[in-house]
């Protein structure tokens, strides 16, 4: 059973609901995300046509040849993450209203990770050539 669930960037220009069937979200410690988020990238997934209202505030970053990135280009705040050949987007888990029942379950990049940044959670950890590897790219 998928509910809506609200989200909106920091000066709210951007917002969007949508059901999420899967609660579980990935953190990214990749140097792309380390730069974007000053810290790592935490991400809910959904596969499937997002709504985006004020979509006009939305500006695309081409941070690679196989993905993109939407931020808000009034307050900055990082959208999604979106693989160019796929319908799934993983958007910000910060934007939305509701996090309590988010679960951190994988962690990607770990290491390059910093090692001041520790994240307390029984997550299955993936190295840079573990996440090449089930990926491709
Ligand atoms: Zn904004
Ligand atoms: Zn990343």
């Amino acid at each position: 059973m998928s509910e809506i669930h609200k989200a909106s960037c920091d000066c709210g220009a951007v917002s969007f609901e949508t059901p999420l069937n899967d609660l579980t979200i990935g953190a990214c410690h990749c140097s792309s995300c380390q730069k974007i988020s000053s810290s790592f990238y935490m991400a809910a997934h959904y596969t499937g046509e997002i709504e985006f209202n004020g979509a006009e505030n939305i500006s695309i970053y081409d941070s690679s040849s196989w993905a993109h990135r939407g931020f808000c280009s009034k307050c900055g705040s990082n959208l999604y993450y979106k693989m160019k050949a796929s319908p799934d987007y993983s958007l910000s888990a910060a934007l939305f209203d509701d996090k309590s029942r988010f679960e951190l379950k994988t962690q990607l990049f770990t290491d390059v990770k910093p090692d001041y940044i520790s994240l307390n959670a029984n997550s299955e950890n993936m190295t840079r050539q573990e996440c090449f590897d089930k990926w491709g790219a």
